[in-house]
């Protein structure tokens, strides 16, 4: 292993490098920098995320250019702005001493044309994503004509994300004879196309298999119904009551609604995707690297930037549509020689991504079980003891110690402990009380009912109702379930079975809450229109019966009253949602450790 110095670097980078405090070479680093600083060469090294790439060109490119000239002579392409700014920031802090460098991030959001002073002002390095470089070189903001060095940073993420064009058009605007280094997670067969198409007899470096994921993650897998996704991701939080994650989902949409039900749960969690503001993604960004959001929801696009060392968990709430993202993803944990996990929930269709991904990554998964509510409640209860144990004694709490310890005086030191922890553990043991199993055997079945609770198959102990609202309405399972929630101040895992059909639904309660469902809904309206609900002869099979039914309900329907109405339900809607805001509910579970008091959301 060698050293910084041994791997030729001038004085003036290492000292930098040690106030970074970078004590020796990672291997991407010990194997490109000696080639770049001894040959005017193109390169193609694949290595994983975390693994200090950034320095592996920034150090080299650093030491080729003239600082003492001011045209631009390297540039370095990436696929997302926050990773732009990322890079420009370590290649300043790498070249503090080097006297004279400037190195200017160019990247979408915002000024182009405070950007291009900036340029003006004489870049001999610019950063920049391949859209607004673009943007810039046709409205000749930039004169990338003399550049010596290009770096295609995250090639396979720039070409996923659809710029192969612009690079090939940036490109063209650079020399011939220039150099290029690609710097690369994965190898699919695009990257190689790129690589062959502008790179002239490159030398090449892997760190690691390709594609191979680092051996700090470990990987896990959850098999359970694709409906109760939900639950089991909020399960495997609860089970851990320090994470600190990133959840990947395949849409914005369903980032923003696991996010949303999320915040509403009372988790710490925010969304990060596309569709939300620049502003708005860097304050998400902003409140995760500060760890007020303990979960972050994303999208893989929008999670290329992160780089955030110590997250314990990533979580793939739905698989990836291209197998290859998986190393990506999983990439966001297990960094700068930290531990960590990641978890796949997946569905039985799609179980058999899993063992691809395994054939990709080159490691082994580990099934496992989402825990049932009483290991969570154990989990969370140690946890609280842990917490409690390590607290610092306030003082402040002296001068009331006696008039508490009067309180307290005919109560035992076990009776104390247990009347303490059941301030904030009686909420959280109600709510997995009547939890379900969630997993689904291999062989076919779902699990058995490890908590002796109902199950989904319409117990003798459930009811099934009909309901005359369905996907006309625009209900689909979720908001109905939120919606008979609402009305009825019921809790989380009080109604189930949902299941909605075209202009009806059928969905299910405890025995014990039939007349009160009943009750609720003997005039009730919901958009102007009284919706009925009666009990369901149908447990879950006899649909035929069902779908006559619905019919004949369907044909109630008043038409033209419904917007006159809407107000009237609106107002109706939106108090009981105040009031079911303060029933005890599993929500108030929260940041580090899910005990935490209730806050006020929104
Ligand atoms: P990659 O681009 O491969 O994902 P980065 O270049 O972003 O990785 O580096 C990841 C982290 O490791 C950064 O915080 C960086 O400052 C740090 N790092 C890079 N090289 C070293 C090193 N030789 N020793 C210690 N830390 C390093
Ligand atoms: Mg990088």
């Amino acid at each position: 292993m060698s050293t910084f110095q041994e791997l030729g670097l001038n004085d003036d980078l290492l000292h930098a490098i040690t106030d970074l405090g970078f004590i020796k070479p990672s291997e991407v680093q010990e194997k490109a920098i000696p080639i770049l600083l001894e040959s005017e060469t193109d390169l193609v090294a694949l290595a994983q995320t975390g693994t200090g790439k950034t320095a592996a060109f920034g150090f080299p490119m650093l030491e080729k250019i003239d600082v003492n000239s001011r045209t631009t002579q390297g540039l370095i392409l990436s696929p997302t702005r926050e990773l732009c700014l990322q890079i420009a920031n370590e290649m300043k802090q790498y070249g503090k001493y080097c006297k004279g460098l400037n190195v200017v991030a160019i990247y979408g959001g915002s000024s182009i044309t405070d950007q291009a002073r900036e340029v003006k002002r004489g870049a001999q390095i610019i950063v920049a994503t391949p859209g607004r470089m673009k943007d810039m070189i046709s409205r000749r903001m930039v004169d990338i004509s003399k550049i010596q060095y290009s770096v295609l940073d995250e090639a396979d993420e720039m070409l996923n994300m659809g710029f192969k064009e612009d690079i090939t058009d940036i490109l063209s605007h650079t020399p011939e004879e220039k150099n290029t280094w690609l710097f690369s997670a994965t190898m699919p067969r695009e990257v190689a196309t790129i690589a062959k198409k502008f790179m002239n007899a490159p030398q090449e470096i892997t760190v690691g298999n390709k594609n191979e994921s680092t051996s700090n993650v470990s990987h896990e897998y959850y098999l359970v119904n694709a409906r109760d996704r939900y639950q089991a991701l909020k399960r495997l939080s609860d089970a851990n009551p320090d994470i600190f994650s990133v959840v990947f989902c395949r849409t914005k949409r369903d980032t923003q609604k696991v996010a949303e039900q999320l915040i509403e749960d009372g988790y710490s969690a925010g969304a990060l995707h596309g569709d939300l503001s620049q502003n708005q993604r860097d304050l998400v960004m902003k409140s995760f690297r500060n760890k007020q959001i303990q979960t972050l929801v994303a999208t893989d696009v929008a999670a290329r930037g992160i780089d955030v060392d110590d997250i314990t968990h990533v979580i793939n709430y739905q698989l990836p549509d291209e197998i290859e993202t998986y190393t990506h993803r999983s990439g966001r944990t297990g960094r700068a020689g930290k531990t960590g996990v990641s978890m796949v929930i997946v569905s039985k269709s799609e179980v058999r991504k899993i063992k691809s991904i395994e054939r990709i990554i080159k490691r082994q998964f580990e099934k496992k079980d989402i825990p049932d509510g009483s290991e969570i409640c154990e989990v969370q209860l140690m946890s609280l003891a842990n917490k409690i144990h390590n607290t610092e004694v306030n003082h402040e709490i002296d001068k009331h110690l006696s008039s508490i310890n009067e309180l307290f005086e005919d109560t035992d030191k076990d009776e104390l402990i247990k009347k303490f922890f059941s301030v904030e553990f009686t909420r959280f043991y109600n709510y997995y009380q009547k939890s379900k199993n969630l997993n689904v055997s291999d062989d076919g079945g779902r699990g058995r009912d490890r908590d002796g609770g109902r199950d989904f198959g319409g117990k003798s102990n459930s009811t099934r109702y009909f309901i005359n609202v369905g996907s006309k309405d625009s209900f689909d399972w979720m908001k109905l379930k939120d919606f008979l929630k609402e009305q009825l101040q019921l809790g989380r895992d009080d109604v189930f079975k949902v299941e909605v059909k075209d202009s009806f639904s059928f969905f299910n309660t405890e025995n014990e809450l039939k007349d009160k469902v009943l009750a609720f809904f003997t005039d009730f309206k919901h958009e102007g229109r009284f919706v009925n609900v009666e009990v369901s002869e149908n447990r879950g099979g006899g649909r035929r019966n069902d779908r006559n039914r619905g019919r004949r309900r369907d044909d109630r329907k008043g038409g033209g009253r419904r917007d006159e109405r809407r107000s009237d339900s609106r107002n109706r809607g939106d108090r009981r949602r105040s009031e079911g805001s303060s029933k005890p509910r599993h929500s108030d579970s929260g940041n580090s450790s899910t005990f935490k008091p209730r806050r006020s959301r929104r």
